[in-house]
């Protein structure tokens, strides 16, 4: 582009009419991306929750550069290749017990409406018809027709609303109030013979990093299998080490019926994702009878160089070292976010695994289009920190490379911009 021209690109999530100038970067290694202006940025949120152990980590790059001077992309149905089966074998001894096949696509949205077909398909397939979707209060699954659907409504949605289809929504389990949202879960399942309930495990993301307990979890998917409803968890955001184990269902000791990996998927490198599912699902599709086919493909479905980045990440996370590194972060984050426990310019200071946030006190309410998040956002910019607020929800997700030393600039950095703009 020459110098003065205007970029004709249109970027997500962002109103260019208030965006300055784009920040552009031109290297990423580890934690850190370097502007062209040569600044040195802490990358606070893993580049939209997907780096985990680091930009261009060397294992993953190297896997990549090999695969694509071997074969780059081939069509998946009816063909195959070594990267894909390497990938579905060693999920399957990860994920969580019960789940026995996989199937992939290419994005974490995709990865929920390939969940969600599979849940129809299902009962179809037995005879069963059911397409009644329960949800759970602020969830995020993704932009698509059908994820916005079975997400929270709001702004981002309005103007397609009329295209989005029905659900029926469980309050979200606030503390001291869990029994609410368990009970409402039993209620639809017993009134609406719903296909499936669809979460986020343990923090639901987009919504605004909101936290609940494990045993919250466990009751929802006991409630699901009592009354024959299929669980699915959105593991999108939740998986690859984020909540403090590799998939936050670990911690519930939960088999969901189909399981979604996507983001840390291929350590955040190349644009890949899962839908795990057990076997009845599949076997529901299974027969000699075509029409019972899982119509469902996308043009590079299990691409052959996303599929080595992932199974280079699956390498990695084989690692005692690696994966004992997790409750390291878990540990600097708590000593990041403690500071703020007792500080009243913020509310719901909390922490799940490597993950935290907290609701910075303003005179408007708050809410995501709170008027503090693009100033906040400046500031951190200013700051050579990339983070990005729900509104006046700071949250710190950083790639598990992070020092303590960048924390400490980070939670700097959140306590001077509550000074400046509370
Ligand atoms: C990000 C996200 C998605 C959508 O993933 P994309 O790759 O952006 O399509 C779905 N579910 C959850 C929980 C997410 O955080």
């Amino acid at each position: 582009m020459m110098p003065g021209e205007k970029s004709r690109i249109w970027h997500p999530f962002t109103q260019h009419a208030l965006q300055g100038a784009m920040t552009k970067i031109v290297r990423g290694e580890g934690a850190y991306l370097y502007a062209a202006d040569d600044r040195r940025i802490i990358d606070a949120i893993a580049s939209w929750w997907v780096v985990t152990h680091g930009h261009c980590h060397p294992h993953i790059v190297g896997a990549i550069q090999k695969q694509a001077e071997q074969l780059n992309q081939i069509i998946f149905a009816g063909y195959t290749h070594e990267p894909a089966e390497e990938v579905a074998a060693q999920l399957l001894k990860l994920a969580p017990r019960g789940l026995d096949y996989v199937f992939f696509s290419d994005s974490g949205s995709t990865s929920v409406e390939v969940a969600l077909k599979m849940a129809l398909g299902y009962w179809h397939n037995i005879g069963e018809p059911r397409s009644r979707i329960v949800v759970m209060q602020h969830s995020y699954h993704g932009d698509t027709i059908g994820t916005m659907s079975v997400g929270a409504r709001g702004v981002f949605n309005s103007a397609y609303e009329p295209l989005l289809f029905d659900v029926t929504s469980v309050p979200f389990p606030e503390c001291g109030h869990e029994q609410e949202t368990l009970d409402a879960l039993e209620a639809a399942c017993r009134n609406e013979n719903p296909a499936a309930f669809i979460v986020e495990p343990l923090i639901l993301g987009a919504g605004g990093m909101l936290m609940y307990p494990a045993w919250v979890l466990r009751e929802m998917r006991r409630i699901c299998q009592a009354w024959g409803v299929l669980f699915i968890a959105d593991e999108v955001m939740t998986g690859w080490g984020r909540t403090g184990t590799l998939f936050a269902c670990e911690q519930a000791e939960v088999s969901p019926d189909i399981a979604c990996y996507s983001k840390g998927l291929t350590g955040g490198s190349l644009p890949l994702a899962v839908t795990l599912c057990r076997a009845d699902i599949f076997d529901a599709h299974y027969s000699k009878d075509r029409t019972r086919t899982f119509f469902h493909s996308s043009s590079y479905t299990a691409n052959p160089i996303a599929c080595a980045a992932a199974k280079a990440n699956l390498d990695l996370w084989q690692d005692q070292a690696i994966r004992n590194n997790i409750a390291g972060v878990a540990a600097m984050q708590e000593k990041g976010i403690a500071r703020f426990r007792a500080d009243a310019r913020f509310r719901n200071v909390r922490r799940t695994g490597t993950i935290t946030a907290l609701d910075l006190e303003v005179a408007d309410g708050g809410g995501y289009l709170a008027s503090v998040g693009p100033k906040l956002q400046a500031f951190f910019s200013s700051r050579n920190l990339l983070l990005r607020p729900l509104g006046n929800t700071i949250y710190v997700m950083p790639p598990y490379c992070v020092t303590a030393a960048d924390l400490n600039e980070i939670y700097t950095g959140i306590s001077d911009a509550a000074d400046v703009l509370a």
